[in-house]
């Protein structure tokens, strides 16, 4: 979509992989909760897995090369949607979620436990959260749905001045819980 060809075209409906386009990004800023599913690097698998929320074919890889377990795929094609490779183990490395620029990459366990589930993200705001602190996780609108704690925090010069922050939420707010304010 973003081709010498296709410059100015306001007609496109699909991505080149023919997954519908968002049109809340387009016209909202943010990907609606009920089309995210379309996009191959959004899935559902037991234990820690990456969620990339990666919806339009920018010339973009470096999710790609920065997982080295083989999760993500975008092949030569660099315009192409990254793929999670569902048979590949991920290492909860965090790597892919500090390595992309757009912030589209979150690593999600959908059941930690105890009706729970974990959501990592990446964060640029100081002072860091420390580990416990309680306060509300923003869906991708940028609106409060429930209530997180922290309970990692990682930093990393590899990760290049990005921390990753996991909180912990209820499971079934998983899908929709994608950064975290302090209370
Ligand atoms: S966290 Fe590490 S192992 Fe898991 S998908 Fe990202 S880069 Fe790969
Ligand atoms: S690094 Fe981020 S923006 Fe670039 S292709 Fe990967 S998920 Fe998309």
């Amino acid at each position: 979509m973003f081709s010498v060809e296709n410059r100015g075209r306001t007609d496109l409906t699909q991505t080149e992989e023919g997954c519908e386009l968002s049109q809340s990004l387009l016209k909202n800023g943010y990907i609606g909760d009920d089309e995210v599913k379309r996009y191959p690097g959004v899935t559902k698998q037991v234990g820690i897995h990456p969620v990339i929320e990666c919806s339009q074919n920018i010339p973009c890889n470096p999710c790609q090369d920065a997982c080295k377990f083989g999760c993500i795929t975008i092949g030569e094609n660099i315009t192409a949607l990254p793929i999670v490779n569902v048979k590949a183990e991920c290492k909860n490395c965090g790597m892919c979620v500090a390595s992309c620029s757009g912030q589209a990459i979150f690593l999600v366990d959908e059941d930690c436990g105890e009706n729970m589930a974990t959501v990592t993200l990446p964060y640029e705001f100081l002072p860091l959260p420390d580990k416990g602190v309680n306060g509300q996780a923003l869906n991708r609108k940028g609106d409060s749905v429930c209530s997180a704690t922290v309970v990692d925090v990682k930093t990393s010069s590899a990760f290049d001045h990005t921390a990753l922050l996991t909180m912990k939420v209820p499971k079934e707010y998983a899908d929709y819980a994608r950064f975290f304010v302090m209370d």
